[in-house]
């Protein structure tokens, strides 16, 4: 963050609003963190409360900074889905009951009596990197989020790209192979459906029903949809056939998705974050590298850089904080 000489000593809230727990924290305009808290989010008792909840957590943050929230200069919420970054209303949030159309920027605000600014959580985590992660130093960059699914975000000469409709940075929905497995958002061959946790796991639990020899012992014992990337970068590790053939079949796809990202927008860097980045690091980063040169039209003696995030669970709360400044900066002129 730039902390100007009138906003050096200013302290900003950011939240991370997600379907099992919200994360706050107090952060400086120097970027540190410096209280935060965690909540169970209780999804399932509705948006009236879970608002409720997201202003408790941030109460909490500031008891552990040692201030009071009204001692805060202005919050940011990072939340999942589609939404309107201008007006703070969430229009659907998946996993979330009753989130249709709700005002939470505008609800937060009334009840904290504080600036309150929401955007893309995926979209945070990406600026969250930019400016005080992997990405400093950066203007032009994309961030690509391997969990449960695939979210991203992009960043254009410093700045989010939220746009037309607000839906830009789906790089999870790009279709990379033609015809191929179905994806959660209903269409086939996006790169979500062969490249996700998810994906990786339902092409190994395959492999091992059609008896192909696996060394993912607690393939067996994990409820689907619970095979961890710790447990999947150990099977790599140990060198797991049949898991080394389904993940490198996930970095070919992520090799020409980050090819077709650098031939259209050029940016400098794309940053790879989520437990599966975390767990295996350059032995999943090097391969995308591979086949992502292979790919790209135009071969320069700078190529563009593949590096992993370095934030972990905090990039979207200090994205969240990064854009309450952000604002703050812009409406006090500062
Ligand atoms: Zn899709």
């Amino acid at each position: 963050m730039t902390g100007t000489r009138s906003g050096a000593k200013r302290r900003f809230i950011g939240v991370d609003m997600g379907g099992t727990k919200i994360l706050a924290a107090v952060v400086g305009a120097d970027g540190k963190i410096l209280g935060s808290a965690k909540k169970r989010t209780k999804a399932e008792s509705g948006p009236a409360n879970v608002i409720a909840r997201i202003g408790q957590a941030i109460h909490q943050a500031a008891r552990d900074a040692g201030i009071s929230v009204s001692e805060v200069t202005a919050v940011g919420v990072g939340a999942p889905g589609p939404l309107n970054p201008h007006t703070g209303v969430v229009f659907h949030a998946p996993n979330l009951p009753g989130w249709e159309n709700v005002p939470l920027g505008q609800r937060l605000a009334d009840e904290l009596d504080l600036p309150v600014f929401v955007e893309n959580d995926v979209n945070l985590g990406t600026l969250g990197e930019l400016v005080l992660g992997a990405g400093r130093g950066t203007q032009d960059m994309v961030g690509i989020f391997i969990g449960t699914g695939i979210g991203g975000g992009i960043i254009i000469d410093g700045k989010l790209r939220s746009g037309t409709r607000h839906s830009a940075g789906e790089v999870g929905h790009m279709v990379v192979a033609a015809g191929g497995p179905y994806c959660g958002c209903g269409r086939q061959g996006c790169l979500e459906a062969v490249a996700s946790r998810r994906a990786i796991e339902r092409d190994l639990r395959a492999g091992v029903a059609s008896g192909r020899e696996n060394l993912v012992n607690d393939l067996d014992r994990v409820d689907p949809g619970q095979l961890t990337s710790k447990v999947l970068a150990r099977a790599c590790r140990v060198g797991c056939p049949l898991t080394r053939q389904v993940i490198g079949r996930a970095q070919w796809y992520l090799g020409l998705h980050a090819a077709s990202i650098v031939n259209l927008l050029d940016p400098q860097m794309l940053v790879y974050g989520g437990g599966l980045v975390e767990a295996m690091g350059e032995a999943l980063l090097t391969p995308i590298r591979t086949v992502a040169q292979q790919h790209l039209i135009h071969q320069t003696s700078t190529p563009v850089q593949i590096v992993a995030a370095s934030l972990g669970d905090s990039s979207v709360v200090l994205g969240a904080a990064v854009i309450a400044q952000r604002h703050w900066a812009t409406a006090s002129g500062s």
